[in-house]
Parts: C-alpha cells; sequence; structure tokens
C-alpha cells in the first residue's frame, strides 16, 4: 500500500468526493483505499476544511515512485514464556495495568492482577454514591477500582508520546476490539466517553482471563517483601495473605498515597516530581463552538470544540488548561475522606452544555521541600481546605470569574449552571489555592480571552480544587524497567511518573510488559526496547 497525505476537502463535502481527490492526485482509481488520519484545518475559520491522510491499494506501486510506503505498524511482541513457571505481579487494574497483563498474557506469561478496588460496575455504583449522595467509599471510587480514573472520564486518546515501536496503536486497535468505536483508529483526537469505557474495560479482562491470567478483586498491595538482597520475594495484601512473585508490575496510578508511603518506607527509590494544580472551569459549549468553529458551530462532523491553552505568568509560573472536557461535567475525584478534587468527563455525544477544563498552574518540588512524599502533603492541604471551603459535606467551593479577578467570595452563581455533584457551595477560591496560582491565574484568565473571546466573561464558573494533574514523585527505574535499589519492582504509569493520560500508561503498561517478560526470560531487553523515560508528558487533553 502507498500512503497519500494532505488531501484536503470542505468541510461538508459528499462521502465520493473523497475518492475523487484520490483518484486526481494518483492520475488513476485506486484498487481499495482506507482512511489513515482525518483531521479538521481550523486555521481559517470560515474555510474550515477536512485534511485526510489514506492508505491506497493501486495494481502498480512502481508507477508512483515518489509516494512512500504505508508503514507496518503491526505491534510484535519481544519474547514469549519460555515454560517458565513464573507467574509475574500487575498491582493495579487502571489502563497501565491493564495493558502490561494483556501483553504478559499473550506472551504466555499468565499474570495476577491485584487491585485494590471493585469491578467496574460495583465500581460504578459506589462513584455514584459520591456524586449522587455525598458519601465516599475510600476503596471504591474515580481513582480506585477497575478501570481505573480512564473509566470515568472523557475518554480522550490523543496524546504526545512518539509511536516508532506501535505501541500506541496497539492500545488503540485493543480497545476497538474491546469495543470502541472504530473511528479511533483514524480521527485526529479521538475520544471514547465513560459509558463505553465501562463494558471496554470488561471486555478486556475476560480476553486476559482466556489467555491464562487472573483478576483478584479487594486485593490491596500494603506491603513488599524483599531478600537480603533487596530483590522481590512477593508482596502482602491487607488481609493479612502473602503472595511469592519475582517481578511486581506497580501501575498503581497517581492516588495510591498509602502505597507510595509503603513504598518509601521500604526503601524503594523515588523523588519528588513536578505537578499541577488549580481549578476547573466551566463555560457555555456554545461560546466555545462559536470561538472555535465560527459559522460552522454545531457541524456535527466537528463536534463540540475543544481547546487548549497556556501562559507564561509575570511572576515565572506557567498556567495551562488541562483535560479539556467539550460537552462534559466536572466531577468529584477524591479518594480521601475529608478532602474535594475536582475533574472532568463528557459521554460519547459530548452534548451536555457546558464546556469544562482545568486550568492549572505548574510547580515544582521547591514549593514543597521535605522529600518525596512532600508533594502529597501540599495536596492533601489544599484538598482538605476546599473541603472546608466548600461545607465540610463533599459540595465543592465554586467561584464565579468576575468575583475571582477581583477577588472577593462569590455569594450567588451566575447562569452557568455547575455541573459539579453532589453540589457545590458559592466561595472564595483564593482560600483554597497557593497564593503564587491565584496571581498567575489571574494573570492567564485574561489572556486567554484573546484567544477564546468570552473566556473571561464574568459568570464563568471556577470550581476546585484539581489537584491530581499527575502524580506529585517519581518511582526511580532503570534501562531494564526495574527500580535500581529494588530487583524485580517494575514502576509504571501515572503514578510511578511515566505516564500522563490513559494512551500513554497504556503504552508504559506494554513496555513493562516487554521489560517484565525479558526479565523471566533472562534476556536483555533489545536495544530499541529499552525504557527510555517515560509514556507521556503527563497532559493529554
Ligand atoms: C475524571 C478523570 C477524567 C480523565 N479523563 C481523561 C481523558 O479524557 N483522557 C486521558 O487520556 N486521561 C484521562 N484521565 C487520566 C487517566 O485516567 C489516567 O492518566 C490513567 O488512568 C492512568 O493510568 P494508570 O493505569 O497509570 O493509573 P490508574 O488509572 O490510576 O490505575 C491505578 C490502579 O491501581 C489500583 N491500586 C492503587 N493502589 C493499589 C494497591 N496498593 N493495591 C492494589 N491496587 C492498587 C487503583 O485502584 C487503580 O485501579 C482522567 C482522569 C480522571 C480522574
Amino acid at each position: 500500500m502507498l500512503r497519500l497525505t494532505e488531501i484536503k476537502l470542505p468541510l461538508d463535502h459528499p462521502p465520493e468526493a473523497l475518492a475523487s481527490a484520490i483518484a486526481a492526485r494518483l492520475g488513476e482509481t485506486p484498487i481499495a483505499f482506507q482512511v489513515f488520519r482525518r483531521a479538521p484545518d481550523a486555521r481559517f475559520r470560515n474555510a474550515i476544511r477536512l485534511t485526510y491522510t489514506v492508505d491506497v491499494t493501486v495494481a502498480d506501486e512502481t508507477r508512483h515512485p515518489t509516494l512512500r510506503q504505508t508503514p507496518d505498524t503491526t505491534y510484535r511482541p519481544v519474547t514469549s514464556a519460555q515454560g517458565s513457571a513464573a507467574r509475574p505481579l500487575v498491582i493495579g487494574a487502571g489502563p497501565c495495568g491493564l495493558f502490561a497483563a494483556l501483553v504478559l498474557a499473550e506472551m504466555g506469561f499468565r499474570p495476577i492482577v491485584l487491585e485494590r478496588g471493585k469491578v467496574v460496575r460495583e465500581r460504578t455504583k459506589d462513584t455514584w454514591g459520591l456524586w449522587r449522595r455525598g458519601v465516599l467509599n475510600p476503596e471504591s471510587n474515580v481513582q480506585f477500582g477497575e478501570g481505573c480514573a480512564g473509566t470515568f472520564s472523557d475518554g480522550k486518546l490523543h496524546s504526545q508520546i512518539s509511536d516508532r515501536l506501535h505501541h500506541g496503536r496497539k492500545v488503540l486497535t485493543e480497545f476497538v476490539r474491546a469495543g470502541a468505536p472504530e473511528e479511533i483508529l483514524w480521527l485526529s483526537k479521538p475520544h471514547v466517553g465513560t459509558f463505553r469505557l465501562v463494558g471496554m474495560v470488561e471486555s478486556m479482562r475476560a480476553r486476559i482471563e482466556a489467555l491464562g491470567g487472573e483478576y483478584r478483586f479487594e486485593s490491596k498491595v500494603c506491603g513488599i517483601d524483599l531478600a537480603d538482597d533487596r530483590s522481590v520475594r512477593g508482596v502482602r495484601l491487607d488481609d493479612g495473605t502473602t503472595i511469592a512473585a519475582r517481578q511486581v508490575v506497580l501501575a498503581v496510578g497517581h492516588s495510591a498515597r498509602d502505597t507510595f508511603a509503603m513504598l518509601h518506607e521500604a526503601g524503594v527509590a523515588m523523588q519528588a516530581k513536578a505537578f499541577s494544580l488549580g481549578v476547573r472551569i466551566e463555560h457555555p459549549q456554545s461560546l466555545i463552538d462559536r470561538a472555535r468553529w465560527g459559522r460552522f458551530a454545531g457541524n456535527p462532523i466537528l463536534g463540540a470544540a475543544d481547546y487548549k491553552l497556556t501562559h507564561h505568568a509575570s511572576n515565572g509560573r506557567s498556567v495551562y488548561s488541562f483535560c479539556m472536557c467539550p460537552g462534559g461535567t466536572v466531577v468529584a475525584a477524591a479518594s480521601e475522606p475529608g478532602r474535594v478534587v475536582t475533574n472532568g468527563m463528557s459521554q460519547y455525544s459530548r452534548n451536555e452544555g457546558n464546556a469544562n477544563a482545568g486550568i492549572v498552574v505548574g510547580i515544582t518540588p521547591d514549593d514543597y521541600p521535605g522529600g518525596p512524599l512532600a508533594g502529597i502533603d501540599f495536596q492533601r492541604h489544599w484538598e482538605g481546605r476546599a473541603f472546608v471551603a466548600g461545607g465540610s459535606n463533599y459540595r465543592a467551593p465554586a467561584q464565579r470569574l468576575g468575583d475571582f479577578l477581583a477577588g472577593r467570595a462569590s455569594t450567588t452563581l451566575g447562569p452557568v449552571a455547575p455541573s459539579y455533584r453532589p453540589g457545590v457551595t458559592p466561595a472564595n477560591l483564593a482560600d483554597c489555592l497557593p497564593d503564587f496560582a491565584v496571581v498567575a491565574m489571574r494573570e492567564a484568565l485574561v489572556a486567554f480571552d484573546r484567544d477564546i473571546p468570552g473566556f473571561a466573561m464574568g459568570d464563568a464558573l471556577l470550581t476546585g480544587v484539581e489537584t491530581r494533574t499527575s502524580a506529585p514523585l517519581r518511582i526511580d527505574r532503570g534501562e531494564d524497567g526495574q527500580s535500581p535499589n529494588t530487583p524485580g519492582l517494575f514502576p509504571a504509569g501515572e503514578g510511578a511518573g511515566y505516564a500522563g493520560g490513559i494512551l500513554s500508561a497504556g503504552v508504559d503498561g506494554i513496555r513493562i510488559a516487554e521489560a517484565v517478560g525479558c526479565a523471566i526470560n533472562g534476556e536483555t531487553l533489545p536495544s530499541d526496547r529499552r525504557i527510555r523515560g517515560g509514556g507521556g508528558s503527563g497532559i493529554y487533553g
């Protein structure tokens, strides 16, 4: 197959126009073609076009010497089980753990997945318990349970990672196999939405089990069993049982604060890392659509518009939009009693009235000196203040943007109805954020209005606080994927500081599964598969 790029067509082109454009470019009608990528080109708001990349099959490729071959994006496993009875453990059934378990199972290693939370449908009920009734289950919520954080999300599946080894393609292909719409393979900014994710997670579990893997829910790992040379011998669960294993994938996500403390106590090498903190902002989605799509606002091909904004404030802080959810809702994402945390999600249709996004400020360990766990204390401090400002009942503090800029508490809210459940309390968000963040955010919100006219409208709604943008620490790992001072422990995914978002966490899970497979077989990872750095940037939308 040959690849054709940059085929541009009007937004409302008839379906047959694509075939005609391909034939015109090739100078012949291809035997077959398939779309590899479709992206809107909205640089000129009143002339939005669609840009296609397509793969074509022609009778004689030599007639097109200037076209390049379609790259082979098939994922190829790095090794396979050689009859060893060793069963690796995977701690955590979020996207990282799921893909680590799937690839280990495909290689024949029969992993055991240990998940502190419940199966996804049980967990959904507990999560709604917080949203509907203000009742938090600290072991079953948005952050803990099968599928984990990604399950109640917008399901955005784009990322800034490069995909040289086709791990990202493998993640998307497996998602389609598990029930995601096929368009995620070719849309430039695909998303799945919350409802579908639940079924997809179940389908992946069935596949892992069919391949010999095993799941144990409500199995919290609360200790790690080390030999005299500090190599891993197994893990201890909170019911007192131990499970022996020489290879343990640690895919616990960014909210496993008790697990981080346990690992720190056990001497596992880790360090504080930068993350971001701020609030969620809500606008009418129609305002964002108009700003982004102009006269094409409401066009079903374009869907609800998103945005990505950054500002370097004069106090040296960077402020950026995070996890933008078009036509979605702000969600309660706390996992500890007495704290309030916001995040965002949407359904596949993205047809709720409000657009929401985190508006967050970058912070570094200099802001919270005190060692690897100090960032967690910092998060807890502001989450606790938000809990109190919201009324100490899991309602979140909220403020009109106009009041936030003017430095006064809101007493009433405007026409932008808060989507956060169990509800919000008008308050002063400056009480729930560090001063430097408030100063930087005030400046940024005004600056963002230049990009999206109306962004700084007085009635836009701010809800706080957004603290779980990424892990506040990084657990060290070497090129073989293992902790340098605790061999056999394979830190992975967002919680270990190597991913940010569903796709990059899944990719990191695959990479770490390859490292585990080679370790079990006593093989060295091929040089192109060595673990260098993380699977993502920590910004997923
Ligand atoms: C509301 C919300 C919306 C989001 N929207 C998007 C989006 O649209 N697109 C996107 O790309 N990303 C989104 N994200 C982020 C994304 O979900 C995360 O980046 C991703 O889930 C990280 O994957 P992970 O597997 O590394 O960790 P997690 O998904 O956090 O999974 C960790 C798992 O480990 C388990 N665990 C923790 N400790 C233990 C223990 N001691 N023993 C056993 N199990 C344990 C947890 O219960 C959990 O299931 C969103 C997050 C939230 C909260």
